[in-house]
């Protein structure tokens, strides 16, 4: 078995598998590690099962990065259309759904499968099992494993994010990219659920399994998806999308009824049916149990409408359209789908992935401070910043 590599990957998953087939096909010689048992099982779980694997649209915009541009250079040499070429050239068929989400019909195991049959092809080792000692050198790299120490021109780190520890996410690659003076951006759970205090929680809690769709926002930003409400708080893809932008101690504002002016439809209401009640219009506007919760927090139930003094419909109002509960925080990594922050762009090339200062060492995908939005993002990143550091080694 030989020991010396040109290129050396840590992390079998999307970004990795990518960057490896890549640089395979380029005639490298390449090493993929991984401590898992089998490659690629984020994939395995992703988009439900199907992995939303891109976007029909994917600008810089829909990325949180301390440097908004850094990915523009990646996702331009290859993006979502050519990882679709791919997707169809292996004949995996796929469908679209809402905000040009792109899905396997069948299963995310085929989008697996085309990355190994790629890396077969192009004759890359894969090694699972495979525990992750000491990284030493400045190109070439020592790489110590639990079996020997594999030497390489080139190393590529991609362990991905923090997220999900139970299917062996680390923070592997932070900790190099520390030992190698590069910087770490402040990580935190992203596209996670999000947790609230009393009242919140116990208002949420009584309506747990309802879901509608609202406008959530975080600042200038936001996002009209669903909301869901949860024994814990709130989720649903509206919810997650604004915690990577949420920042502890502040409200997020959500707008039950996107589009409509709260107050002026009660008022409407008011004089068109003065003897219903309160909790009986707000049905007509937003789900039953829903409706009658937020009368209640308002303190209106039980009042014929005609009866209610504007000001007090005001509040209901402001409950239904500008409702802004500050969040206690997330649900954490344990179900977060992905990781804000990571290694520092600013000593990174954009164009290949490769530290400034050590250009044999590379960090692609959702290790790095690039954090997609839901919807296919991620992965795409995975895929562009795996095929540019592939192309370059
Ligand atoms: P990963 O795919 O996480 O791969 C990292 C690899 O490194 C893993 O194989 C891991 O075992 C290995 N590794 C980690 N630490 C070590 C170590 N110390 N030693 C050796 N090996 C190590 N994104 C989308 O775009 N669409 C989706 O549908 C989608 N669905 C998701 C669903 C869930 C439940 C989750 C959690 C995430 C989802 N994502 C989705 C996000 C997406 O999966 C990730 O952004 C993407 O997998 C990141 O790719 P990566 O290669 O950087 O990291």
């Amino acid at each position: 078995r030989h020991h010396a590599y040109d290129v050396v990957v840590i992390g079998a998953g999307a970004a990795g598998l990518m960057a490896a087939a890549v640089a395979g096909s380029r005639g490298r010689r390449v090493l993929v590690l991984d401590h898992n048992d089998q490659p690629g099982r984020k994939i395995l779980i992703s988009g439900g099962g199907r992995c939303n694997f891109t976007n029909r649209t994917v600008t810089p915009a829909n990325y949180l990065s301390a440097n908004p541009h850094f990915a523009t250079s990646a996702l331009k040499r290859f993006g979502a259309a050519d990882f679709l070429a791919l997707v169809k050239e292996h004949r995996i068929a796929w469908h679209e759904r809402e905000h040009g989400q792109l899905f396997c019909d069948t299963s995310a195991q085929l989008i697996l499968d085309m990355l190994l049959r790629q890396c077969g092809a192009a004759s890359v080792e894969i090694r699972t099992n495979c525990r992750i000692g000491a990284v030493t050198g400045e190109g070439p790299f020592e790489v110590a494993t639990g079996h020997a120490t594999v030497t390489a021109k080139s190393l590529i780190v991609a362990t991905g994010g923090l997220s999900i520890p139970k299917i062996g996410a680390t923070g592997f690659a932070h900790g190099l990219a520390k030992r190698y003076d590069l910087g770490v951006t402040p990580l935190a759970p992203a596209l996670a659920p999000l947790t609230f205090s009393e009242p919140d929680s116990g208002l949420m809690r009584d309506l747990a399994g309802i879901s509608l769709d609202a406008e959530v926002a975080f600042g200038k930003t936001r996002f009209r998806e669903a909301v869901l409400f949860t024994h814990r708080g709130l989720s649903g893809p509206a919810i997650l999308q604004i915690s990577s932008y949420w920042k502890p101690g502040q409200p997020i504002g959500i707008n039950l009824l996107p589009g409509v002016d709260a107050q002026e439809r009660l008022l409407e209401r008011k004089a068109a049916r003065p003897n219903a009640l309160v909790e009986t219009i707000a049905a007509e506007l937003l789900p039953a149990r829903l409706a009658r919760a937020l009368t209640e927090r308002a303190g209106l139930t039980g009042k014929p409408i005609g009866q209610t003094q504007n000001a007090a419909l005001g509040k209901l109002a402001a409950l239904l359209g500008t409702w802004s509960p500050v969040p206690a925080g997330t649900e954490g990594y344990r179900v977060a789908e992905a990781t804000l922050g990571g290694v520092d762009t600013n000593q990174l090339s954009s164009k290949t992935m490769a530290s400034k200062r050590l250009p044999d060492l590379y960090f692609i995908g959702e290790a790095v401070d690039v954090t997609g939005w839901l919807g296919g993002y991620n992965f795409q990143w995975a895929w562009s910043s795996g095929w540019v550091a592939g192309q370059s080694v």
